[in-house]
């Protein structure tokens, strides 16, 4: 298996793939119902479309004004729903709102345990710059495709631009899983998902024999 360095250059990080995570966010997600400072709306959690809702698939349309009421409920509720469905990322279209927006909640977990934690990070009007030739193939779950897994290739390393919830451009580079959950959510504001990137369908499994074969992997 491949043994995975993270190596990120950016100052500040952001990401909804699924892959089998702990529950570091638990104390987090107990607090469902946050009061937001200012105007002490309670953020809410969203369902999550599955595969198949036509919402999916659309182009998302671009964020124009980051302090419209509805945009600043949107990341207040994508924060709150990325931590309770414990997801590493959650693209706005995934709650049926279908703006360029999602949000990178990087952690370690089973299959990454040398995942980076980084803040909750907003993405917003994200663009891929540059990206490396080089491709890894590794395993993606979605919390719109439930109970299943594929070996998803992604560029190794990537040059990204976005705004920030406060309205900076960032620019910066994202190597390996963050690198990953970047191309994985981007993915989602322009209708694809990670089914849509496989380069074999052999290469799709069930959550069970997922779990499977990281629990395995765990005894060699
Ligand atoms: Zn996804």
């Amino acid at each position: 298996m491949k043994n995975f360095t993270i190596i990120s250059y950016c100052l500040t990080i952001m990401i909804g793939i699924t892959m089998t995570s702990l529950p570091l966010y638990s104390q987090e997600s107990n607090c469902i119902e946050t009061p937001i400072a200012q105007n002490q709306r309670i953020a809410k959690i969203l369902q999550i479309a599955q595969l198949g809702n036509p919402v999916l698939r659309e182009q998302a349309r671009p964020v124009d004004n980051l302090t419209s009421p509805n945009i600043k409920e949107l990341i207040a509720d994508l924060k709150t729903t990325v931590f309770d469905a414990n997801g590493l990322g959650l693209a706005a279209p995934q709650v049926y709102q279908s703006y360029r927006i999602f949000i990178i909640a990087c952690h370690p977990t089973p299959r990454y345990p040398n995942a980076p934690t980084v803040p909750p990070t907003i993405v917003i009007n994200p663009e891929i710059l540059s990206a490396s030739e080089e491709k890894l193939k590794d395993w993606e779950g979605c919390l719109s495709i439930p109970g299943i897994r594929a070996l998803v290739p992604r560029h190794k390393t990537i040059t990204v631009k976005y705004t920030t919830e406060d309205g900076k451009t960032v620019q910066c580079e994202y190597t390996d899983i963050l690198a990953r959950i970047f191309q994985h959510e981007l993915d989602h504001l322009n209708g694809l998902v990670f089914l849509d990137r496989l380069d074999n369908l052999r290469e799709i499994v069930t959550e069970k024999e997922y779990q499977r074969m990281i629990q395995n992997v765990g005894k060699k």
